[in-house]
């Protein structure tokens, strides 16, 4: 009786753990043919200089890494703020953009240090919408919960990893402002960069499945 309930449990976790992986892989492969297409299709107009030509801030892009760090340590950082970091500094080109304003299109925010202030600025700003941002992660399947400090630590790190991808783009940007230089100016390709958020955009993708079906999951088990 013992040696066959061993077994049936033997068996039973055999059949859920190829269960799983069928079900991982699954997903993977279709990412992997999607990814291929777009990587393929990015690649060919990176080459071309069509995002150079845009001159403009291209934020969707960062929403790739971003998302993948976000997921990751999902735990530790409060996602949508750390996220929509991208666009608190890209309010800056905006800005300039829209008002012709006679200022460099990438200034102060995308810097190491002003960038702090921005990431520190947007916390301070969603803080009081987390119970509305609850309900919007909720809807997409997402846990939610966080603090004042975590949203700080989240503006702030989106904004540094924003400058971070944004420097070796763009040779306006001083992120190590006072220092006026960008060291990190076209250090990689540009359509090396964008290859890179392609990927990454992929990845953030299969890991929200991944952890939204968790969220289902769970919320059964619960009922
Ligand atoms: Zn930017």
């Amino acid at each position: 009786m013992f040696m066959s309930n061993i077994i049936l449990s033997i068996i039973y976790k055999y059949l859920l753990l190829k269960e799983l992986k069928k079900e991982f892989f699954g997903i993977t492969l279709k990412v992997c043919i999607v990814s291929r297409v777009v990587v393929k299709i990015v690649t060919r107009y990176a080459k071309e200089g069509v995002f150079k030509d845009l001159e403009m801030p291209f934020t969707p892009y960062h929403f790739g890494p971003h998302g993948c760090v976000g997921l990751v340590f999902k735990r530790y950082l409060d996602l949508p703020v750390f996220l929509l970091a991208n666009v608190a500094v890209d309010l800056e080109p905006l800005a300039v953009m829209v008002f012709g304003l006679s200022y460099p299109l990438h200034g102060y925010f995308h810097t190491f240090l002003f960038g702090t202030f921005v990431g520190i600025g947007w916390a301070w700003v969603a803080y009081p919408f987390r119970d509305v941002i609850k309900l919007v992660m909720n809807a997409f399947r997402l846990r939610y919960s966080t603090t004042l400090i975590k949203m700080i630590v989240s503006g702030v790190l989106g904004a540094w990893l924003h400058v971070l991808f944004d420097a070796p783009l763009y040779r306006d940007i001083r992120p190590f402002f006072p220092w006026e230089a960008n060291p990190l100016y076209d250090i990689v390709s540009m359509s090396a960069v964008y290859r890179f958020c392609a990927i990454c955009f992929i990845s953030a993708i299969v890991l929200y499945v991944l952890v939204a079906r968790n969220y289902k999951t769970t919320k059964i088990a619960k009922s």
